[in-house]
């Protein structure tokens, strides 16, 4: 597992992918993908997390993760054999912080780059790229999101064309593919699990805020 995180060069990650996300937080649904950047000295894997204290409200948001198991240079995504792996992870976000910023119309980068914000499970191998995924969180027991990827505005094929139309796509970078409705804050101590049946995932979280 952590060499394949070794290799992670670049974090692309989508925003308002699933209608009813996009309209919980006030926003349009979009004509096309929203794309933004995780930074790779964010990413971090295993069973805690340890986010910043003073960043105001810290907010989970589940998705499916992809990992692109070669290089695609600019406009030559052809399909969805370039995935090598897929897993759950979690795009911790600043709520307030990213309100602020937009309200500037400033980038939200500081919003969603910060230590340890950057969250992934295990990757597997065992996958059809053609499947749907249901996939689910709960915090200290509790169901907060519970996803299914027939529900993305834009699947898999069409967030990875996008972004190739203007990005080189590097074998070991990361796609976190936009949050199902239900964000919310995490607290110091909250106990987490990410579940997805048809990935065999099944992973505790313990968030810590210091
Ligand atoms: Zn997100």
């Amino acid at each position: 597992m952590l060499h394949l995180l070794d290799s992670v060069r670049n974090i692309h990650a989508i925003g308002r992918n699933y209608v009813a996300h996009a309209l919980e937080l006030g926003n349009a649904v979009p004509k096309e993908p929203v794309i933004f950047a995780k930074s790779p000295a964010t990413l971090v894997t295993g069973d805690s997390v340890r986010l910043p204290a003073g960043m105001g409200d810290l907010h989970h948001e589940l998705e499916l993760v992809l990992r692109l198991g070669q290089n695609i240079p600019v406009g030559d995504f052809s399909g969805l054999d370039c995935i090598s792996h897929i897993g759950l992870g979690i795009d911790f976000t600043a709520r307030s912080r990213q309100k602020a910023l937009k309200e500037k119309g400033l980038p939200w980068h500081l919003a969603k780059n910060f230590r340890d914000g950057c969250y992934v499970t295990g990757l597997t191998h065992e996958f059809s790229s053609h499947q749907n995924f249901r996939f689910s969180l709960s915090v200290n027991g509790e169901i907060r999101q519970d996803g299914d990827s027939s529900l993305m505005l834009f699947p898999f094929a069409a967030l990875l064309a996008h972004i190739n139309q203007s990005i080189p796509l590097m074998k070991g970078d990361l796609i976190y593919t936009g949050t199902p409705e239900g964000v919310g804050p995490v607290e110091d101590g909250d106990m987490l699990r990410l579940c997805c049946a048809g990935l065999s995932i099944e992973q505790d979280l313990t968030v810590h805020i210091q």
